[in-house]
């Protein structure tokens, strides 16, 4: 096939065949074929999670075809339908997920696959809005499974390790808005001693540094107007932003969402990003730890340490909350999280040479990595912070007995059994 690699770059598949399925008929063929399969969402994960030796299909051609069952309030849509065009959607309905992602690009399916999150104390990882996933089995054949059924919690963090999903059955609410205000300059001393007041002062809060900045460099807070939150004049001191556009790092002056307080749709202020433009920077590696919120502040001093040497790589961090849940491969597994961010510049050697010593500081705090970004955590390391892998293995391989949809990746981390 003509190369194929994830969004930024930083990984080029070596699946000998790319499949762009336009309806679950394509998908359903491409399996009964015969040979290995994976799935790829919109590509932007940072390594080779979705490669395979055999055929790499995407559903994102496959048309979103949404239904909405307001009495049940939920809606069902095509897995490779970009969160954004759903968000737009139920929007224009009077309707609303619970949150979003920083980029309203990336795929439903891909990023329940992998845990993606925004955040919020409260808010759990997109993948816990999950009500239901059909996907195309190892046979061929369609198959859902439902919240309550047996190992559901298994399967929505799956990884594509057992089959593409092809159609979401997602929790929604009634639409809401939001005010985003942006704040410079907090100090270290209110995240470092008093975390889980910052992180839960509004719905969703995030904070971005580079680590070696006498103060925080910019603090998002995206307030629900139907709460009863007020936006404070002052915060730790500090006057929000009265500009409606923001600045994160070079290159996003003109493609985030507005901000200055002006109250707007969920759709349209959850996301940092707006789906009408270039997302972030493009030129970049990423890299995420989720530590248990009780500890993190220990966490964040551990990684502070480093500061200098974090830096020269750097381009921006960000750290966000994840409500604790139950789903078996969920980096928020049983724990309230903090969720460590790292944008780096588009540097893999000197990346790959920085993330012993970060993974290092934060081991003694059992950091969990993000499935679909850079690490380099062995694959002994991550069992011992991955509670259900083993459960996890367990499942894939019942559904999946012959290893159709196993990987290298899977493989390594002992998500799947290793084959010939
Ligand atoms: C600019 C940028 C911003 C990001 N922001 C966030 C963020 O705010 N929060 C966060 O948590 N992450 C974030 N991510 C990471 C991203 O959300 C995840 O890597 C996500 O998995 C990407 O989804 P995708 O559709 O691109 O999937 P891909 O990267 O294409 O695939 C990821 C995995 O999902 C599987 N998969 C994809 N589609 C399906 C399907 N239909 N059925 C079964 N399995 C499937 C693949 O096999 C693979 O294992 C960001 C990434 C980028 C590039």
């Amino acid at each position: 096939m003509s190369s194929t690699s994830t969004w930024a770059g930083t990984y080029t598949f070596t699946a000998p065949r790319l499949v762009e399925a336009r309806t679950i008929d394509d998908v359903r063929d491409v399996v009964a074929a015969g040979g290995r399969v994976r799935a790829l969402g919109t590509r932007h994960s940072f390594n080779d999670l979705a490669d395979t030796t055999g055929t790499l299909v995407t559903v994102t051609g496959i048309a979103a075809e949404p239904v909405l069952d307001e009495s049940a309030r939920t809606v069902t849509v095509g897995a490779g339908t970009r969160y954004g065009v759903l968000a737009t959607w139920l929007e224009e309905r009077g309707w609303a997920l619970h949150n979003l992602g920083s980029l309203p690009h990336i795929s439903i399916g891909g990023a329940i696959a992998t845990g993606t999150h925004g955040s919020g104390q409260g808010n759990g990882a997109l993948s816990t809005a999950v009500r239901a996933l059909t996907y195309v089995d190892a046979e061929g054949g369609l198959t859902t499974v439902t919240r309550g059924d047996a190992d559901f919690e298994g399967y929505v963090v799956g990884l594509g390790a057992y089959g593409i999903v092809v159609r979401v059955t997602l929790d929604v609410q009634p639409t809401f808005d939001v005010r985003q205000d942006v704040f410079h300059g907090l100090p270290w001393a209110a995240l470092l001693d008093d975390l889980d007041a910052l992180t839960g002062a509004a719905y969703s809060v995030s904070v971005f540094t580079t680590w070696d900045e006498p103060t925080l460099d910019q603090t998002w807070r995206k307030t629900r107007l139907d709460g009863g939150d007020d936006v404070p004049a002052r915060w730790y001191g500090v006057a929000p932003d009265p500009s409606s556009e923001g600045r994160l790092v070079a290159g996003s002056e003109d493609n985030l969402t507005p901000q200055g307080g002006l109250p707007g749709p969920w759709s349209q202020r959850l996301p940092h990003f707006r789906l009408d433009s270039t997302p972030s920077n493009g030129d970049e590696i990423q890299t995420e730890y989720f530590v248990e919120r009780r500890v993190a502040a220990d966490a964040l001093r551990a990684v502070r340490a480093r500061a200098p040497r974090i830096a020269r790589v750097l381009l921006i961090s960000e750290l966000r909350t994840v409500a604790a849940d139950e789903l078996w491969l969920s980096p928020a597994y049983e724990r309230d999280a903090l969720a460590i961010h790292f944008t780096w510049r588009n540097r893999p050697d000197a990346v790959r040479a920085l993330l012993p010593e970060l993974e290092a500081a934060l081991a003694p705090f059992d950091a969990r990595p993000h499935w679909g970004k850079f690490h380099g955590m062995s694959p002994q390391a991550v069992a011992r912070v991955t509670p259900r892998l083993a459960d996890a293995r367990a499942l894939f391989e019942r559904l999946d007995p012959e290893g159709v949809f196993t990987g290298a990746h899977l493989e390594r981390l002992g998500l799947r059994d290793r084959r010939g």
